[in-house]
């Protein structure tokens, strides 16, 4: 049995798919839309700075050259993956400093916090690369297809041969930032040039093609389509965020105190002697709003606090010969106070408050302490490993000998020349494995720039020398000419008391 109203609540219970299809009518609702304004204004204009600046980056960083030698890349930035080795600059990580990396990690996270809580999502409305480029998709839309109201006709026009051109024309353009945008993030993995020589050519790795396919997918459908969805559903920082601002954080704010009652017709009113506030409903706010939302509603989740609205409503003001900062950043603290007729101009009680002093502390230690640590790290390293079969031998002479294999770590983009020597043992001579060269003292030996070179090494000593079955030593390895000196404390084996 059917029903025929479109009440879900008079469905006839027993017809299941009329229920479903009634109750999704009711709870899912398609997206609408959204036209972004231009506008233009102090936030605007620091919008399209940030913007330059961190495409900038991004786009040109891989080209940057450093010259680090003969042995080492020349690219300033490159995550070398092939030889497990981060260059940045003057800094080389290695795989065992990754703590570094998850320092730098740990820094970005903590600043995170600190601008959350004082200036709320300032990197989502700015800096987040979702922001940056679904702001460089709508210059493209703008240019091809004109302004919101243009946009918006385009949009409900019949196909044409003239929307049929715009459309084309948009999308191959977004098509080429997005390549362009998975073409420069594989370009941080390898050296840029070469790369992108054999990538032309078709010569280059197929993970590289790979890589760029699906950044290029992605950057398309992110920016060109799914636009403030990402924000609103897919991007967990929403929900983190508001877990971190508080009375004290500034946030994008209408200040209905002094809007409301909003009204159209505010001249004809006053002259009636009615109450009217400052907002005269021109929804130049909501219209320029890439989430598309409108901020008289009070704080809202998919609010990304881009400020534009702020730039919108204080040209409307000037317009209409009233204050600027009828939307404005403010403090939930000063709004209230603003409310009370109480004039708060207390911007710094959000910067200077316990809460990011901590933040701000916490993340200034971590990087005070990651820079002495590079600052002070060692460039070489040097690991024992003991035969283990036959532990030692006795030579025909009534020596101890035992044999070790000596790694030599050379993290320094030049070859150095190092001597082995042992401390701790009367009259050690030493033998290095392959060379044919007699026992001595002290062993040369040569190590290739940023490589780990292993030798076989045997120690001879005097049984008289030992103290025991097990005595322990030094195996020093001092650069030759001055420089850095590292040693392993190692055992010596030998018979022991008979
Ligand atoms: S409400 Fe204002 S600050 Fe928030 S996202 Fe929209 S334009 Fe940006
Ligand atoms: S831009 Fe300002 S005046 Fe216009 S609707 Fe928005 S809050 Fe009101």
């Amino acid at each position: 049995m059917t029903n025929t109203t479109d009440d879900p609540a008079n469905v006839d219970r027993f017809d299941v798919e009329a229920v479903n299809s009634k109750t999704k009518r009711v709870m899912y609702e398609a997206r609408k839309k959204i036209f972004p304004k231009r506008v233009s204004g102090t936030f605007r204009s620091l919008k399209w700075w940030v913007m330059a600046v961190t495409l900038g980056i991004y786009y040109m960083t891989p080209w940057l050259r450093w010259d680090r030698g003969e042995y080492a890349p020349d690219q300033a930035v490159l995550v070398d993956l092939a030889n497990s080795r981060f260059y940045f600059f003057f800094i080389e990580i290695w795989p065992q400093e990754f703590y570094y990396v998850a320092g730098l990690l740990i820094m970005a996270g903590v600043g995170l916090f600190l601008v959350t809580s004082t200036v709320g999502r300032a990197w989502c409305g700015y800096t987040c690369p979702q922001t940056v480029w679904v702001d460089l998709f709508l210059v493209v839309e703008r240019f091809i297809e004109g302004d919101r109201n243009a946009r918006i006709k385009l949009d409900k026009a019949p196909w044409s041969v003239d929307k049929w051109r715009k459309r084309l024309a948009k999308h191959a353009i977004w098509i080429v930032i997005a390549m362009a945008t998975g073409g420069a993030w594989i370009f941080y993995f390898a050296d840029a040039p070469t790369l992108a020589r054999n990538f032309l050519a078709f010569d280059a790795p197929w993970v590289a093609y790979s890589t760029v396919g699906i950044l290029t997918a992605t950057t398309y459908t992110f920016a060109g389509f799914m636009r403030e969805q990402v924000c609103t559903y897919m991007c967990p920082w929403p929900r983190i965020q508001a877990a971190m601002l508080d009375e004290d954080s500034l946030v994008v704010t209408y200040n209905d105190w002094r809007g409301e009652p909003r009204s159209r017709h505010r001249k004809r009113l006053e002259a009636e002697g009615k109450a009217v506030g400052d907002c005269v409903d021109c929804n130049a706010c909501v219209a320029v709003c890439p989430m598309g939302i409108d901020i008289r509603d009070g704080q809202q989740l998919e609010c990304i606090t881009c400020a534009l609205c702020i730039d919108a409503c204080d040209g409307v003001m000037e317009k209409v010969g009233k204050p600027r900062g009828l939307i404005s950043y403010a403090t939930l603290s000063d709004y209230a106070k603003n409310q009370a007729g109480q004039d708060t101009p207390t911007t710094w009680r959000s910067f200077l408050r316990p809460r990011t002093f901590i933040y701000a502390a916490f993340w200034a230690a971590i990087g005070i302490a990651m820079l002495l640590a590079l600052l002070m790290r060692d460039r070489l390293d040097v690991n024992v490993l003991h035969d283990r079969n036959p532990v030692f031998v006795q030579l025909s002479d009534g020596s101890i000998r035992n044999g070790y294999t000596v790694k030599i770590l050379n993290m320094l983009a030049r070859p150095r020349e190092f001597r082995l020597e042992v401390e701790g043992l009367d009259d050690a001579r030493l033998i290095m494995v392959g060379q044919d060269s007699d026992a001595a003292a002290v062993l040369d030996v040569a190590v290739g720039a940023d490589t780990l070179k292993a030798v076989k090494v045997f120690i001879a000593v005097k049984p008289g020398a030992l103290a025991g079955k097990r005595t322990k030593f030094d195996l020093v390895v001092r650069e030759k000419d001055g420089g850095e000196t590292t040693s392993y404390r190692a055992t010596f084996e030998g018979p022991g008391e008979s």
